[in-house]
């Protein structure tokens, strides 16, 4: 398939893995952190941490949309699901996610809630045009590659005249997560991670484009380059970082070229901006409050904001105990590293959501047989 196969090639990515072992001095040690679960899979999936030398690391970080959803936004869902009357939609990975005392979306659909799987936002507003009687809401989360769809949605239940629809929306952003997640707060016997550069998000970025690294690069002094999500990708981005580490730069380049511009896609933009709006802070697993890192629906359409519509009780939301999930997304810590990793937790029964998530590092490691690899040292851990 073109533009699969040829980022696939073996040969290709031996003369990749030369270059790296050339170019990285022997005598540092690179963290790179790949901010989407997207890389993590291609990682393990192609064996990358293998072909590049022991001294370059990647550090999984928080861009799994499903795995930076905090507990307490989930047990909300759960509320807004058991409400008389509702029916909750969703994508499938949020319907599997332990909330507090375990309870998943799809233990209270168990319970009775009326919660159904779908595919798009599409899906979600046909389920309200074929139950006027009903309320549905879209439990809608994702970063920015998820927000237009969003966003149309809503102009089209206005356009319609919907007054079943609404969005419980939970939407959230990247380079205000990559600016925190470099001064992320530790918890007590953490140790930091010196993050070198970032491989950053691709299809997030083929919607508002690289210019809004720049701020971050600049100010952190941490070079970022936008990576694609195959090996070769992946490769060539750990290369342009090792260049830039080495010379001591630190600015935003585009690997991802075939896809990604620095303006991004204007017309998806102008219909969120219309939309919606920044919400002041947000709770993200892990990272905690991050200061304007969400979106949230505007006025002008509160008539379709499930927050507006309904009240849910506030909670006394917990992380399921032992899950090291917030360490994981921080990238403090590896999958191997949590004693519930392949034992209590496998994907047919997930005590977290990076074990859940088709883009949850636990799933990657599970999957690509990294259960095994307890010892995968937990390299460069000083900061
Ligand atoms: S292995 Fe399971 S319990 Fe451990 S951090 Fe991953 S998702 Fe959480």
């Amino acid at each position: 398939m073109k533009y699969i196969r040829e980022f696939r090639d073996g040969g290709l990515a031996r003369k990749l893995a030369a270059a790296i072992s050339r170019e990285a001095d022997p005598d540092r040690h690179y963290n790179l952190m790949e901010f989407c679960g997207g890389h993590t899979h291609a990682i393990f999936r192609y064996g990358v941490q293998d072909l590049v030398p022991a001294n370059v690391e990647y550090v999984h970080g928080p861009g799994c949309p499903v795995c930076v959803l905090p507990v307490r936004r989930l047990d909300d869902a759960v509320e807004l699901a058991l409400k008389e009357g509702v029916i909750l939609t969703t994508y499938g990975d949020m319907m599997r996610v332990p909330g507090t005392k375990q309870k998943s979306l799809i233990r209270a659909r168990a319970e009775g809630a009326d919660i159904r799987m779908v595919y798009s936002t599409q899906d979600a507003l046909n389920v309200a045009r074929d139950n006027p009687d009903r309320q549905v809401v879209f439990f809608a989360i994702g970063f920015e590659t998820t927000t237009p769809p969003t966003a149309v949605a809503i102009l089209q239940a206005q356009a319609e005249g919907l007054t079943n629809f609404t969005v419980f929306c939970n939407h959230v952003l990247t380079p205000p997560a990559i600016a925190h997640i470099v001064n992320a707060p530790f918890e007590p016997g953490e140790k930091p991670v010196r993050i070198d550069g970032f491989l950053g998000p691709s299809h997030v970025s083929s919607v508002i484009g690289w210019a809004p690294y720049e701020p971050a690069a600049r100010e952190f002094k941490k070079p970022v380059v936008i990576a694609g999500f195959e090996p070769l990708d992946v490769m060539q981005s750990t290369l342009m970082l090792i260049r830039q580490i080495n010379k001591g730069r630190h600015v935003v380049e585009n690997q991802y070229t075939r896809v990604v511009t620095r303006e991004g896609n204007r017309k998806a933009q102008s219909l969120v901006a219309q939309v919606l709006e920044l919400r002041r802070t947000f709770e993200w697993r892990g990272l905690g409050y991050v200061p304007d890192s969400a979106l949230r629906i505007r006025d002008t359409y509160a008539a379709f904001d499930a927050e507006k519509r309904f009240t849910v009780s506030p909670k006394d939301s917990r992380e399921v105990k032992s899950c090291e999930c917030p360490a994981i997304l921080r990238g403090v810590k590896k999958p191997t590293e949590c004693k519930l990793f392949g034992t209590v937790c496998t994907p047919d029964n997930p005590m977290g959501a990076c074990m859940v998530s088709s883009e949850g590092a636990c799933a990657a490691y599970w999957t690509y047989g990294r259960k095994r690899g307890a010892a995968i040292p937990a390299k460069g851990a000083a900061a």
